[in-house]
């Protein structure tokens, strides 16, 4: 019988478990571990010899499943019944989705601001369940060729992914029966398999460490990394990219323009369906060959090198564009880089390539294969988690400020933009009336100065707060992020101990456009929101000042004159207009006004209470 070793400390067992990379890719995913005696990654393949696994599931009517390849078929025959890109629905509201366009497949909208469901049948699906029934394919292919169970993974996602997409993949593993032991962003995995950062890689760089761009174009999607790898820590310094470009653009250019070339006859939609096909065939024909032809229904397709290329060119451009961007958010120039990554099966385009290359003005690292590279990383952190490897950390930056509502709407940011992850802050808070029992407690994400025009990720109350006079409980709260980029915010009373938190998992999803258009939001508004924010400050204070003001006369009555109760109404009222009128500087102005003619009759009252107990405390014993 085999004896299986237990870690008493853990309880764990300590057999070598197998930890897999996947790669949960739009639309093919694949999946990767290191070979035990080579001790280098590789992508996991059937007997086919494909490693891909196509992002496809298909329901038949009596519920059966079938994922990847098998489903790919029914795209074309069963679309209502065939879901792809998945990942592109990944903690997305159904707002989010009716902006990004058309899909063949039904989503449910009964609320514009829940997350999406899709329908197939009678049968209501989240993108964590169809991305979970992918990730049980990729575990069943893995275990079939492996001949071992397989628990264990890390699971790569775009670095623009946020909270919610992150969480929604780790819950998608788990749905799948796969422990998924860290999240890790495409761009770092891609570095990861050329070696950079590792221990032992010759062209591990200065203590300034290696500054590469990783380019990724997919089928269906592009993005520009820009990452910092020093002393074994990869930082994200910044990432842009398009979540609706790719290489089925090219696609489409070639069918456009055949459409032009020839006048075919008939149904025009059924020609498109069977042109794509053809000229996803003559686009990965012309990456190695200068000239495609084909017939096709009696009519002759063709298209040259030199013809594709200014076909491509207006989208290929898009992309440089892009890294324009990327590298002004990094706050870098070009000549800054030192290694450039490419990733995706489009980056095969020799149109592409050059461009890259002229514009970074550098080799392209591109001896990887482009579709595996990301899993292939995968498999190296998967390595680097299982302790076979060490003094390597991965270290991601928030995207956009994380900050909670305060008075009057304004956010109060704890972590601002950029913040290197894992990290933690926390400030304290305190209560604004007497004996408020207990807070309201609202994260929310973005650049503007009022909560109003950022996104809200999260609300709870702590409750149960002690009964005490306004602005005595210290409501300690903290922001925490892990290292998968998941927010953990908790809030507790430090007088009382009562205390509550929330792992975030925000309602919305948000797109890199969307991140970007916040931040370009935030710099046209900025004038407008510290205007904003100084009345409602100022608001605020006014509003406090009056209800204090009204609380003191309550309760002091009897000692203060005649003319200090006319004075001090008269001047309450001419705030209260100011108030309405929302003029900051008339409602300071006003605001002095009542602090002055209060001040006297307060102090002196104040002055009359503390002798009155002078004279009743008695010293030592009588
Ligand atoms: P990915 O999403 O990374 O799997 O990339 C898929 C995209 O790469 C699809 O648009 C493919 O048509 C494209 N692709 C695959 N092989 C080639 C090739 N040899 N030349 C050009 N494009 C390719």
């Amino acid at each position: 019988m085999a004896k299986i070793p237990i870690n008493i400390a853990t309880g764990s067992l300590q057999k070598d478990e197998i930890i897999v990379g996947i790669d949960l890719g739009t639309t093919n995913s694949l999946i990767a571990v290191i070979h035990p005696d080579s001790k280098k990654p590789v992508a996991l393949k059937e007997h086919n010899g494909i490693s891909l696994v196509p992002s496809v599931i298909h329901f038949d009517e009596s519920g059966n499943v079938l994922v990847g390849e098998d489903a790919k078929p029914y795209l074309q025959t069963d679309a209502a019944n065939t879901i792809f890109s998945a990942k592109r629905l990944m903690g997305k509201t159904y707002k989010d989705v009716k902006e990004a366009g058309e899909l063949a497949y039904k989503i449910i909208d009964d609320d514009d601001n829940k997350l999406v469901k899709v329908q197939v049948g009678n049968t209501f699906y989240s993108p964590v369940d169809l991305s979970s029934l992918i990730l049980k394919e990729l575990k069943k292919q893995a275990e079939h060729i492996l001949k071992t169970p397989v628990n264990k993974a890390v699971i790569t996602v775009p670095a623009y992914f946020n909270d919610a997409q992150r969480q929604a993949t780790r819950d998608a593993g788990k749905l799948a029966g796969l422990d998924v032991l860290r999240i890790i962003n495409e761009p770092t995995a891609a570095s990861l398999a050329y070696g950079f950062g590792t221990t032992g890689n010759s062209k591990q760089g200065s203590d300034n460490g290696q500054t590469i761009a990783v380019y990724d174009l997919g089928g269906g999607t592009f993005d520009i990394s820009i990452l910092n790898i020093a002393n074994g820590i990869f930082e994200v310094l910044s990432t842009h990219g398009n979540t609706l470009l790719g290489g089925d653009d090219f696609d489409t250019a070639i069918v456009n323009y055949w459409m032009t070339e020839n006048k075919f006859e008939g149904d025009e939609i059924k020609h498109r369906q069977a042109l794509r096909l053809i000229a996803e065939e003559a686009k990965k024909h012309l990456s190695a060959n200068e000239i495609f032809e084909k017939e096709y229904k009696g009519y002759k397709l063709n298209l040259s090198h030199a013809a594709f290329n200014e076909l491509i060119k207006p989208i290929a451009d898009k992309t440089i564009v892009a890294c324009k961007h990327a590298l002004k958010d990094a706050g870098l120039n070009k000549q800054d880089i030192d290694e450039v990554v490419m990733v995706g099966g489009s980056t095969r385009v020799p149109l592409i390539k050059q461009m890259v290359r002229d514009f970074f003005g550098k080799q392209l690292n591109d001896s990887v294969h482009p579709d595996e590279v990301v899993a292939l990383g995968a498999a190296i952190q998967a390595d680097i988690l299982a302790g076979n490897t060490t003094g390597l950390l991965l270290l991601d930056i928030t995207p956009l400020s994380l900050g909670l509502e305060t008075m009057g709407g304004l956010m109060d940011v704890l972590l601002p933009r950029n913040s290197k992850i894992p990290t933690k802050a926390s400030r304290q808070y305190t209560t604004y009336k007497d004996g408020q029992s207990a807070m309201k407690i609202a994260v929310y994400q973005g650049e503007r100065d009022m909560v109003k025009d950022n996104r809200r990720l999260a609300e709870f109350n702590l409750t149960g707060i002690p009964g005490m006079p306004a602005g005595l409980p210290k409501v300690e709260i903290s922001f925490l992020i892990n290292a998968d980029g998941i927010l953990v915010v908790n809030a507790k009373e430090l007088r009382s101990g009562i205390e509550q938190s929330v792992e975030v998992k925000p309602q919305y999803g948000l797109t890199d456009e969307e991140v970007e258009k916040m931040l370009l939001d935030s710099m046209q508004h900025a004038k407008e929101d510290m205007d904003i924010r100084a009345l409602t400050e100022a608001k605020t204070e006014a509003e406090q000042l009056l209800s204090t003001t009204e609380k003191f006369i309550q309760k002091n009555f009897s000692s203060i004159s005649k003319d200090e109760l006319t004075a001090t109404s008269h001047a309450m009222q001419a705030l209260q207009l100011a108030l309405d009128m929302d003029d900051k500087n008339l409602v300071q102005a006003k605001t002095q006004e009542l602090n002055e003619i209060s001040k006297p009759y307060a102090e002196r009252i104040m002055d009359e209470a503390i002798q009155k107990s002078m004279q009743g405390s008695k010293i030592g014993p009588a």
